[in-house]
C-alpha cells in the first residue's frame, strides 16, 4: 500500500535512490533481479511518474512467460533485457554494455543493485518504523515485536535500525526467504552503512541482527508452510500474502509463536512486504 503500482517494499528504498539519482542528472535507471522480481516491477513503475527511462536486465530464469510482474512489465512497455545466465557476474557484464553504450548515446545511466538493498535504500525502512511507532503510540499500542522478511536484506537492516532509533525497545526477527552466506553481516553492513549516511554514532552489533531460516525448498520455490500460511491470511482477513517472500515470512511468524519464541503477552507486527503479482505468475503446487 505504499501508492505506486500494486505496492510493495521496494517503494521505500527507492524513494531515496531515484531522489539521488535525480539529483546526479541521470535519466535512465538500469536494475536487476529475477525474471519474476518485484522490485523491477516497482522500479520501472517509479520511473514511469518520474519520467525517467529505465531498463531491466533479468535472469532468464523462473516463470519467463508474460506473467504477474512481466506481464505489468510489458503493460508499462518497458524495456527487459534477459540474461541466460546463472551467473550474477554475467548479468554484470551486460549491465556494464548496456551502460557503457547509452554512456556513448550522451545519456547517464544509474544502477541500482539486486532489491535496492544498499544503505540509502534501507534508509525508507527506518522512517517506515518512525512512521509505524508514531501510529501504534497515536492508538495507545506499545508495539514488542517486528517480523519482516529478508531477501535481499535492506528492508531487515532499515527495520533494524529504525527499531534502535525509534522503537521504544521493540525486538527485531528478519524472516529469511533467500539464502544467502553470512546474510547476518550484509544486513549489519547496510544497516551501519545507513548510520553513517544518517551521521549518527551509533553502530549495531551480530548481535542486534535477529534471523530465523524459513527458505524451505529454495528463494523463490513455493513451501508448503508457506503457501498454507497465504491461505489461512486470506481466509481470515481477505489479505493477499506471495509465495516468494510474505508467505514464507508469515509461516516462519506462526511457526515461531507455535515454538514459544514470543511471550504470551508480547505485541507483534508482521510487516507486510508486498509482492502480490507473483501469485499471479508462480504456481503453488
Ligand atoms: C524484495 C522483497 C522483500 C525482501 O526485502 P529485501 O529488502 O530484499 O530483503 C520482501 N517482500 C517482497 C514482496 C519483496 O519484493
Amino acid at each position: 500500500m505504499s501508492g505506486v503500482a500494486l505496492g510493495g517494499n521496494k517503494v521505500r528504498k527507492l524513494e531515496y535512490l531515484l531522489a539521488d539519482a535525480k539529483a546526479k542528472g541521470c535519466d535512465t535507471i538500469i536494475t536487476t533481479g529475477a525474471a519474476q522480481s518485484n522490485h523491477a516491477t516497482i522500479t520501472a513503475a517509479c520511473c514511469k511518474r518520474l519520467r525517467l527511462d529505465v531498463i531491466l536486465v533479468l535472469k532468464q530464469r523462473g516463470v519467463t512467460e508474460k506473467k504477474g510482474n512481466l506481464l505489468l512489465d510489458d503493460l508499462m512497455g518497458v524495456k527487459v533485457v534477459f540474461v541466460d545466465s546463472d551467473h550474477d557476474d554475467e548479468v554484470f557484464t551486460e549491465i556494464e554494455r548496456i551502460s557503457d553504450e547509452l554512456r556513448v548515446a550522451g545519456k547517464k545511466p544509474y544502477f541500482i543493485p539486486v532489491g535496492a538493498s544498499v544503505p540509502l535504500g534501507s534508509i525508507g525502512y527506518v522512517d517506515c518504523i518512525k512512521e509505524m511507532m508514531e501510529q501504534a503510540a497515536a492508538q495507545d499500542v506499545k508495539i514488542d515485536h517486528i517480523v519482516c522478511c529478508a531477501g535481499s536484506g535492506g528492508t531487515h537492516a532499515g527495520v533494524v535500525l529504525g527499531a534502535k532509533l525509534f522503537g521504544n525497545g521493540a525486538k527485531v526477527t528478519g524472516i529469511i526467504v533467500a539464502p544467502k552466506e553470512d546474510f547476518q553481516g550484509q544486513v549489519l553492513e547496510i544497516a551501519n552503512g545507513a548510520c553513517e549516511i544518517l551521521e549518527t554514532e551509533l553502530r549495531l552489533t551480530r548481535g542486534d541482527i535477529v534471523m530465523e531460516d524459513y527458505v524451505g525448498p529454495g528463494y523463490s520455490k513455493p513451501s508448503e508452510q508457506g503457501n498454507a500460511a497465504i491461505r489461512l491470511m486470506a481466509e481470515n482477513e481477505g489479505i493477499f500474502l506471495d509465495p516468494v517472500y510474505t508467505g514464507k515470512t508469515f509461516a516462519g511468524l506462526l511457526d515461531l509463536c507455535a515454538k514459544g519464541y514470543f511471550s504470551d503477552d508480547e505485541a507483534i507486527v508482521f510487516l507486510h512486504s508486498g509482492g502480490v503479482a507473483s501469485l499471479f505468475a508462480i504456481p503453488m503446487d
